[in-house]
């Protein structure tokens, strides 16, 4: 069984996330818990929590399959120290909001060396920064998505992803999201049977697909390999709906969100259906 939503507007009140997400027809679904382009927001209310578990309850959507992402503003990995700090304290706040919320994922990009560190100190020092905030929150794991490479940012390779879990004392708490858009901006030509499968086998046997704890479903704008980040909808890009079957068909990605970011959400509630279609087979 696979779990498919997409990315749904919490604009309103959080309580909204659910509701945004059974229109589309979602079993799953992401959102941001506070505004993602502003450091600071106020705290969640004991009667906005309630609400949105009575919304998500009546929906039927397990917690496990809700993938919150956290604020773009972010980068555990800042070669300054200031803007590190300000940066772990404002990703504690949005791990807090997840335990809060009884929500046991946090989706985030690892961050950027800016060109002032190496990779590899940028990389343990985004593996520091989600230590210290796994020290102080209980119960939520950091979930860190792959990412398209464009400037510096990191977290563009499995290799890269894998250096920073191993830098994370509580491995039990971390684990990754793959984003095709971004795998594919990144370089590895997911429309190509072998090389989808050369991929995912090396996820395996690195990373393991018990830390795959989600999936955000793209079509790319952009060609493979150009390291630019720019979703298109399922089908109408260059990776095509080919890969999307294999996905929608390998039982290595049930019971994880499954989760769109395509940038037309008029049209979700019918790429959902395509994938479902996909699914039967
Ligand atoms: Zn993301
Ligand atoms: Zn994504």
């Amino acid at each position: 069984m696979k779990y498919i939503g997409a990315h749904v507007s919490a604009s309103g009140g959080i309580q909204n996330a659910p509701l945004n997400a059974e229109k589309i027809g979602a079993n799953a679904f992401a959102f941001f818990t506070k505004n993602q382009r502003q450091w600071h927001a106020p705290p969640l209310q004991p009667e906005d929590i309630s609400l949105f578990h009575t919304e998500r309850e009546r929906i039927k959507i397990r917690v496990e399959h809700i993938l919150p992402h956290d604020s773009y503003l972010i980068n555990l990995g800042h070669p300054e120290k200031e803007g590190l700090q300000k940066s772990r304290e404002a990703f504690l706040i949005e791990m807090k909001r997840c335990q809060d919320l009884g929500l046991p994922l946090l989706n985030f990009h690892p961050g950027a060396h800016l060109r002032q560190i190496s990779e590899q100190e940028c990389l343990e020092r985004i593996g520091k920064s989600i230590q210290w905030a796994l020290d102080q929150t209980q119960g939520v794991t950091a979930v860190i998505e792959n990412t398209a490479g464009q400037g510096s940012t990191l977290g563009v390779t499995l290799y890269q992803l894998q250096t920073i879990i191993e830098t994370v004392e509580s491995k039990e708490r971390v684990g990754i999201c793959i984003d095709t858009a971004h795998a594919f901006a990144a370089g590895i030509p997911l429309h190509d049977f072998r090389a989808f499968s050369e991929f995912f086998s090396e996820l395996e046997e690195t990373i393991g697909f018990d830390k795959l704890r989600g999936m955000h479903l793209n079509d790319s704008k952009k060609e493979c390999g150009t390291r630019v980040d720019r979703h298109a909808c399922l089908g109408e890009g260059f990776i095509g709906m080919k890969p999307f079957e294999w996905i929608m068909q390998d039982t290595r990605f049930d019971s994880i969100p499954l989760i769109l970011e395509t940038p037309n959400p008029e049209g979700w509630g019918e790429e959902i259906m395509m994938l479902r279609e996909c699914e039967r087979g």
